[in-house]
């Protein structure tokens, strides 16, 4: 059965692009039946937190994306933080080193970068020369003896291909040639990313892998290791980077948002999540722009569908599916943006104005701003607003003045009544009326924000457009 995970380092929030690489894992797992599993790979100490990996978890489960299998929800194959697992590690480094496929190597920083200068001088990429390859028990102990702490380097078959099928890229060859003996333990004895990733992935018994392509170069590695330690090797897939609008990578800089900041301001978990699902995965036929939950997204999840187009961040689309979100949330999703508004406004108030203003808006701001609107202060009307009522001129106003108090809250009978008394019918009745109220040329449906605005609000603004 298809086991996914996601394997993030807790060294900091969880943006865009490390949220879509959870989501298309999880979807591959739920479009199979199968598990998905979360790992902490906090090897580096000094920049991983027990408080970045809570924040991960919280945002994680405020997106939806639960977890089978990792820390909290438990199995078989822990523990899931890589921290804990370094006795793990070190059975699979004295494996590799009794079978002699993997070697200390005691130089040093300054020796291996004199040596890349070398190679890049005769036009050569750099890779490791193989200096500490071949040596002999008497020529380590006096290394050994000088001081020196050896890395551990894995021996790269020489003179192979490693191809695989990726799963988004088709297939990929790496020859071994272009692959210096690298370094799966440092000298201080924390383990290297391939390693331990690799080997956690078999011993966690994950199928498939999903993960961005800066990876691609490591899985040729990967393979080989799983190779030489008899390790099952899942199928991986390199997905695309979201870039910015400029092409760049994404980052703080081109738009990228990290969960936190897109929970704060108000964007719903379906937007973003059907939004980032479409970033790399073609969705085709009707289900291609409805907003789906995740179960809807995994139904239609293929690895087929994975494509190599750019995935380029575009804000106006994650707007558009925020609006579909919006449009069909439950009261309980919506509920907090009702904090949002004046003290003054009745439970039932809020309620019927949200209800009111729904399809309009895409943000709890936006709630907020049509609150001020029907209830309070209209902000100074935009240029085309005060063109329409100065078309629509005093004479207009003054009739919906007269006809205010019989109307009662009533649109209907307000407009009616107008259109009696200045033969204004259409949009020239129902512009002006819409720009004195709420100071917009378009917006909801009038009837129920009017029903909703005080008499004396409505008042003090048809007296505006009078003037
Ligand atoms: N910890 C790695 C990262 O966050 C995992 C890479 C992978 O998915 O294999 O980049």
């Amino acid at each position: 059965t298809v086991k996914t995970r996601f394997a993030p380092s807790p060294t900091g929030r969880m943006h865009l692009g490390n949220l879509r690489t959870a989501l298309f894992n999880a979807l591959l797992a739920r479009s199979a039946g199968g598990a998905f599993l979360l790992r902490m790979e906090d090897t580096d100490q000094a920049r991983s937190s027990e408080a970045h990996a809570r924040a991960l978890m919280a945002d994680l489960r405020w997106m939806g994306l639960d977890w089978d299998e990792g820390p909290e929800a438990g199995g078989d194959a822990g523990p899931y933080a890589q921290s804990g697992r370094g006795e793990v590690y070190q059975r699979y480094y004295d494996q590799l080193v009794a079978a002699d496929l993997a070697y200390p190597c005691y130089c040093t920083e300054r020796e291996l970068e004199l040596s890349r200068k070398a190679q890049r001088a005769s036009g050569k990429p750099p890779r490791y020369a193989g200096t500490c390859a071949h040596l002999t028990t008497e020529e380590r102990a006096r290394r050994e003896a000088e001081g020196r702490k050896p890395t551990l380097r894995f021996r790269v078959p020489a003179e192979q291909t490693v191809t695989f099928q990726d799963l988004v890229r088709g297939e990929q060859r790496f020859p071994t040639e272009e692959i210096g003996d690298f370094i799966i333990r440092r000298a201080d004895g924390t383990s290297a990313f391939f390693f331990c990733n690799a080997v956690d992935d078999a011993l966690m018994g994950v199928t498939h892998v999903l993960r961005g392509e800066d990876h691609l170069t490591n899985t040729p590695r990967q393979l080989m290791l799983l190779e030489a330690l008899g390790l099952p090797q899942p199928t991986y897939g390199h997905i695309n980077l979201i870039t910015g609008e400029d092409g760049a990578p994404l980052s703080k800089r081109n738009g990228s948002l990290s969960v936190e900041e897109l929970r704060e301001a108000g964007w719903l978990p379906g937007a973003v999540l059907n939004y980032l699902a479409r970033l790399g995965h073609h969705y085709t036929g009707e289900v291609e722009s409805q907003l789906l939950d995740l179960q809807g997204l995994a139904d239609h999840f293929t690895t087929d569908a994975l494509g190599r187009a750019p995935a380029r961040f575009d804000r106006h689309q994650l707007t558009h599916w925020q609006q579909l979100a919006v449009h069909k949330a439950d009261d309980p999703t919506l509920a907090p943006w009702l904090e949002q508004l004046p003290d003054n406004l009745s439970a039932d108030q809020r309620r019927a104005l949200l209800a009111a203003v729904r399809d309009n808006i895409a943000f709890p701001a936006d709630l907020a701003a049509w609150g001020r609107r029907v209830f309070g202060e209209l902000p100074e009307p935009e240029e085309a607003t005060q063109d329409v009522i100065r078309e629509a001129g005093p004479q207009f106003y003054a009739a919906a003045l007269d006809e205010l108090d019989t109307a009662g809250g009533d649109f209907s009978a307000l407009a009616k009544a107008v259109r009696k008394a200045t033969g204004a019918k259409g949009k020239g009745l129902f512009m002006p009326l819409r720009a004195a109220l709420t100071g917009l040329c378009r917006g909801p449906e009038l009837g129920p924000v009017f029903a909703l605005m005080p008499a004396e609000v409505a008042r003090r603004r048809l007296e505006q457009a009078r003037e």
